[in-house]
């Protein structure tokens, strides 16, 4: 496994390590798409002999495009990928591999779909691979204590969300979970294995949707000590809850959305403003840490509703938050929803050239800049706020972290300025000169 970017590996060293072997799988993204479509073309070039499958989302909703658009790649794998790529790499021809397209006489084949992988224990430890492949010390996300280590227990989520990219992609509605057992014996083996981890998270869609499972989980997983966060919707329950606590989980990372009632029922989120409230207040009293998920540009989205959110997340409270503009990925229910009401603008662009993320979907009577700058707004109101400040700071303090806070501060503050920049540029484009950050829904 190669996570070139974390490691500074640039795309030179990846073409030349890519010399040395004689298949490749790609994980590409939307927004990476071309850039990874170019580096396969180049390690092509490099290695006219090395075969290359793409996967991710891009190749599975639109397989012919990605064909047509890069020759370099031999064949894509559409959905979950784990034992196609094996089939090949074992030698299996081309035709007799299920769920995969692949060019073929001047078109693309596309053989039937592989059955969803029902058996998760099957699948090799991931934290193996980890071990020798990567150095968990070059990930760093704020949130999480440093350094960290990320797995999944399930696959799939039972949940409608109309946005949301993975479960309408790669992983499916069917929820799939590895026993209890295999996953903690994983755990109490990555223990050994990583002395120096602070935290282990479970990267599921969602980890702990069936309160039986979970609970028997936080059992085998209490033994052994160790601290763990997960992803969590607010439906789940107190008693839940407890015992995630009391297994050593710390953190959850929640996707709240929106805090205006016919935002949530637009995007079917299968949660109301109010189980979200009791659930935030179930977690401050258990002592769990929320990392709260929210998105401006959600359809039906108007001032006043962002003004509804913004509100709402601060009398949630939380310790940390994100906010993200909507993105409308192709495959999804949202996608078809923008596309057929004709809100998708800049050609479906999500990021510019530097990486800022754009904003692709306009509504009539909601500009796309003002969203964006409403994101920007949504994080000063937040963090600029005493409370909110001195809670990061005491708890910097408590922890002897307070380098880390310095360095988080200053990338922050450096985003804030590149994402002012952003609103700013747009304004100018606009033809308007930049003002001070407008009074949404005031
Ligand atoms: S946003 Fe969360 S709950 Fe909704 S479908 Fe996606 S993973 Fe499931």
């Amino acid at each position: 496994m190669l996570d070139a970017p974390p490691h500074h590996i640039s795309a030179a060293e990846t073409i030349e390590i890519c010399k040395s072997y004689e298949f490749l799988v790609l994980f590409t993204s939307t927004p990476g798409w071309t850039g990874d479509q170019r580096l396969a073309e180049a390690i092509k070039r490099a290695n006219p002999q090395m075969k290359i499958a793409f996967v991710g989302p891009p190749v599975t909703t639109s397989p012919d495009k990605a064909l047509n658009e890069c020759p370099a790649i031999d064949f894509v794998c559409r959905r979950e990928f784990d034992f196609s790529v094996v089939e090949f790499a074992n030698g299996k021809p081309l035709d007799q591999i299920l769920g995969i397209s692949y060019p073929k006489d001047g078109s693309v084949a596309h053989n039937p779909d592989r059955p969803q992988v029902d058996n998760l224990d099957q699948m090799p430890w991931v934290t193996d691979v980890y071990k020798r492949d990567i150095d968990v010390t070059r990930y760093n996300v704020p949130f999480l204590l440093y350094p960290y280590v990320s797995l999944y227990s399930t696959r799939g989520c039972p949940a409608q969300c109309t946005f949301c990219l993975w479960p309408q992609t790669l992983s499916g509605h069917a929820w799939r979970k590895r026993s209890t057992d295999d996953v903690a014996a994983e755990m109490a083996h990555a223990k050994e294995l990583f002395p120096e981890v602070k935290e282990f998270f479970f990267d599921d869609d969602t980890f702990n949707i069936q309160k039986v499972r979970t609970v028997e989980l936080c059992e085998k997983l209490k033994p052994l000590k160790l601290t763990w966060s997960c992803t969590s919707r607010v439906t789940t329950d107190r008693e839940t809850l407890k015992a995630m606590r009391e297994a050593g989980c710390r953190l959850l990372i929640v996707g709240f959305e929106s805090g205006d009632p016919q935002i949530l029922k637009n995007i079917k989120k299968g949660a109301t403003v109010e189980r979200a409230r009791d659930f935030a207040r179930d977690c401050h009293e258990l002592g769990l840490t929320i990392h709260g998920d929210f998105i401006l540009g959600l359809p039906g989205e108007t001032k006043e509703s962002i003004r509804n959110t913004i509100n709402f997340a601060k009398a949630l409270d939380v310790e940390t938050i994100q906010v993200s503009i909507a993105h409308a990925y192709p495959g999804t229910e949202f996608y078809d929803f923008a596309a057929e009401n004709g809100f998708i603008i800049n050609n479906g662009a999500m990021v510019d050239e530097g990486g800022h993320q754009l904003a692709h979907i306009e509504y009539p009577g909601l500009p796309k800049d003002y969203v964006l700058e409403m994101v920007h707004r949504f994080y000063d109101e937040y963090y600029f706020r005493p409370k909110a400040a001195w809670r990061i700071v005491s708890k910097a303090i408590v922890n002897r972290d307070v380098k880390r806070l310095y360095v988080e501060s200053k990338s922050f503050l450096k985003l804030r300025a590149a994402r002012n920049k952003v609103v700013a540029d747009g304004k100018q484009k606009a033809g308007k000169t930049p003002g001070p950050a407008v009074n949404a829904g005031a």
